[in-house]
């Protein structure tokens, strides 16, 4: 056994039996933010066996704060998180795989990369994602870890499918949207603090120690000095839409459509084009310059600053409008300059 983990086999719990299934074990992680980055960095340096990173935006300096992964020149860069947190974990921990995803995935791209996930793990900022992969999670009978944090408050939960109750069941409950990064901002303490349930309840559930998995749900706010843990057990509910008698997974039905979402503490728009295609970034980059502004352009993004408003096209054709939180605007521009 590697020196490397000497430490973390002598904790008796983990011992080397549960070090050898941590090395053997895959984690999906949604969302490369400030849980996203705690969580990764925890799990590398754990030594997970692999580790698949989906994110879908990129590195910017609001972020530097309290997305430890990050540096100054990946936001200077703007280098999608994704790429950035892959080459920093595998400057942490060679013998990790890291498979990076720079997309807004939805529940076919989810299902794709699914395949022989021992666990997921949520660090999003939007409650569709959380109810999608809440869904995935009972499909697929794959355990997940919900978590959350705005300003100095956090709260997380650990689903273990067939048996707690699911986020479904769970609605009144968590948080639903309201006080969000935009209006409250955040510390980095509420996000550290829901790292650490989070990642620990992952150790507890990658060395089969389900004994010791959590079943509480538990929330605090660090600043007031508040802590709950909150037992749910009796709220599994057998009629619940994603993990009742007669599921339906509703968060599972992807539209077609042209998808516009409004980003938490972005003042930005997210577009997803109908249809997933590769673009050419120079081909575009050159029709932009056409129009006037200024366009800069790294491999994975086209930056495009004109009419006071700053758009970026990821090669998937999706896009963000920064400086407006109006979704027709936003798609107007988006015809207008991309097609
Ligand atoms: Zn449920």
């Amino acid at each position: 056994m590697n020196e490397r983990y000497s430490r973390q086999t002598l904790f008796s719990p983990i011992g080397e039996a549960g070090q050898k299934k941590i090395n053997a074990k895959h984690v999906l992680l949604l969302g490369a933010g400030a849980l996203g980055t705690g969580n990764a960095e925890a799990l590398v340096r754990a030594g997970v066996g692999q580790l698949t990173v989906i994110d879908r935006d990129y590195v910017e300096w609001s972020n530097l704060q309290r997305q430890q992964l990050y540096s100054e020149q990946d936001a200077e860069d703007r280098i999608p998180k994704a790429v950035a947190a892959k080459q920093r974990l595998s400057e942490v921990n060679s013998d990790v795989q890291v498979d990076a995803y720079v997309m807004d995935a939805t529940p076919s791209d989810m299902e794709r990369l699914l395949d022989g996930v021992d666990l997921m793990i949520d660090a999003t900022d939007n409650f569709d994602a959380r109810m999608m992969m809440n869904d995935l999670s009972q499909k697929y009978q794959i355990p997940w870890i919900y978590g959350a944090c705005v300003s100095s408050y956090g709260i997380s939960y650990t689903i273990l499918p067939g048996e707690t109750p699911c986020l479904n069941c769970l609605l009144d409950q968590v948080p639903r949207g309201g006080r969000t990064c935009d209006t409250a901002g955040i510390i980095s303490p509420a996000v550290q603090m829901v790292v650490a349930h989070q990642t620990v309840e992952a150790m507890k559930i990658l060395v089969e120690d389900w004994e010791a998995v959590s079943r509480k749900l538990v929330s605090f706010d660090l600043w007031q000095n508040q802590y709950t843990s909150i037992d749910v057990s009796r709220m599994k509910n057998e009629s619940c839409p994603s993990c009742g008698d007669d599921p339906t997974y509703p968060f599972l039905k992807y539209s077609q459509q042209m998808k516009t979402a409004v980003l938490c503490g972005r003042d930005s728009v997210q577009i997803r084009p109908q249809a997933y295609r590769e673009w050419n970034l120079e081909e575009v980059a050159g029709a932009l310059a056409k129009h006037g502004g200024q366009v800069e352009q790294n491999p994975f993004l086209i930056s495009f600053t004109t009419e006071n408003k700053r758009m970026v096209l990821f090669k998937d054709g999706r896009a963000l409008i920064h400086g407006t939180q109006d979704e027709t605007e936003a798609k107007t521009l988006y015809h207008r300059y991309f097609g």
